[in-house]
């Protein structure tokens, strides 16, 4: 497909009397005509709802309110919207209110490990910066569903100053990460204060922006904004691409200039309940992304937040795809399958199982052939005892010693720390020890 196609051309005429191929290609038009309503969707696709799915979809908009970009609806196949990937992703379904049992508000409770607002600090050495409540798409399996078209604004200065002053008191902080919303909407010049200030802080290494523009609005990718990011150097950017019929001639286009402006790019999909639960389908996916210098990132289980239950495959899903990908295609097109723990315990990695069995001097191993090999432990091996010095360490790393404090199960594994078990707090057992009181 090229930029501006034909289908392009009568959707943007439709928008606008008179619109023209540079209309289409500038970002803040996709903005200000962005489709938010049922009616402006059938206009354009040339598609009609019966009455009653009219009223449905109404109360649901009004719960999860609805954005498209004209870029992302000129996607959709109108003949066969109900199955198009695009048009699943991005225009409500009436299941969006059905909540089941298990379904939360804010299941990662981002909003809890919150020191300031709008910035969540959940691992140890990064944290995660929401600086925009809003987006080119309101995607609808959003995970932070429950804010979408909440307060549809671009924050100013002051309110990102709080999240910027945390970072700056805070040295253990190495990786900062924008989201929002979509950082990308903000203005560059806000995007330029915002990456300097952060950038001026010491102990912080990298920056990475997690945006879904080059899916939603490729447009916004423009030389100015790659220009002024190229001076922010170590950046990351990942990306959100669930389908291949997302990768078009303008994603590309805005893939490439990102890449040749020298950021590592990554992407992160969300497993989908008929739009790409198909092996064939993700890897074919992950092709198109490494081919167009996308690293395949994550590839989450779609969280348990409120509105999503028609998008959930079961987990085993998941594992599938991944046998499909381990050993068939290259490894960096292999993304890293995660639960994001409810209750903010963070990402959670899950694949198949390759250990078979195990000895005192062998691991029996499966590969993805299904072929059974042995691999024989070193017979001499001599651990390096730790005991966190590193700077006589024989290791040579040379680097001011670590923390003696080891974290969760490294606390088990590590020769400097003596944890013998972690016990869940109000432990029953522990409760009726004699000296518990
Ligand atoms: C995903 C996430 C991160 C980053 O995790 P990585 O595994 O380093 O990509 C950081 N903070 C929060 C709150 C997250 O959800």
């Amino acid at each position: 497909m090229q930029i501006y196609s034909d289908n392009q051309r009568r959707l943007a005429n439709i928008i606008e009397k008179d619109a023209t191929r540079s209309n289409w290609t500038d970002w803040k038009w996709h903005v200000r005509n962005s489709i938010k309503s049922i009616d402006g969707v059938e206009r354009l696709l040339g598609i009609h709802f019966s009455d009653k799915e009219r009223e449905a979809l109404r109360r649901t908009t009004e719960k999860f309110p609805m954005a498209i970009t004209p870029y992302y609806l000129s996607l959709i196949d109108a003949k066969d919207y109900r199955n198009d990937p695009v048009f699943m992703q991005a225009f409500p379904s009436i299941d969006e209110l059905r909540i089941e049992n298990h379904d939360m508000i804010d299941p990662l409770h981002e909003d809890e490990d919150s020191p300031v607002p709008g910035l969540t600090h959940r691992y140890p050495d990064r944290v995660l910066l929401h600086v925009s409540n809003t987006c080119a798409m309101y995607c609808r399996h959003c995970t932070r569903k429950r804010k979408v078209g909440d307060r549809d604004s671009i924050p100013s200065r002051e309110d990102l100053r709080q999240g910027i002053e945390y970072i700056r008191r805070t040295p253990q902080v190495r990786d900062v990460l924008l989201s929002g919303g979509d950082p990308f909407m903000l203005s560059d010049e806000m995007l330029d204060w915002l990456l300097t200030e952060i950038g001026s802080i010491e102990h912080v290494e990298v920056v990475r922006i997690g945006t879904r523009t080059p899916v939603v609005l490729p447009y916004r990718i423009t030389d100015e904004l790659v220009e002024m990011l190229k001076k922010h150097h170590p950046l990351w950017i990942n990306t959100h691409f669930n389908h291949p019929a997302e990768i078009t001639a303008s994603s590309k286009q805005a893939l490439a200039k990102l890449a040749d402006a020298g950021i590592p790019l990554g992407n992160q999909s969300v497993l989908l309940a008929g739009v790409n639960d198909c092996p064939r389908l993700i890897k074919v996916l992950n092709h198109k992304l490494v081919r167009n210098r996308v690293r395949p990132y994550y590839l989450y289980q779609c969280d348990l937040s409120e509105g999503l239950t028609h998008f959930r495959t079961p987990i085993g899903k998941g594992i599938e795809i991944l046998e499909s990908l381990r050993g068939h295609t290259s490894g960096f097109s292999i993304p890293t399958y995660v639960v994001d723990a409810p209750g903010g315990g963070g990402k959670i990695p899950l694949m198949p199982n390759y250990i078979i069995s195990w000895t005192a001097n062998k691991v029996v191993l499966r590969n993805y052939e299904g072929v059974i090999t042995t691999y024989h432990e070193p017979a001499h091996y001599e651990p390096t005892y730790c005991d966190r010095e590193c700077k006589t360490c024989n290791l040579q790393l040379r680097e001011a010693d670590a923390e003696e404090k080891a974290i969760g199960i490294e606390s088990l594994l590590a020769d400097w720390d003596d944890t013998l078990s972690l016990t869940p707090e109000e432990n029953e057992r522990m409760g009726r020890r004699i000296d518990a009181a």
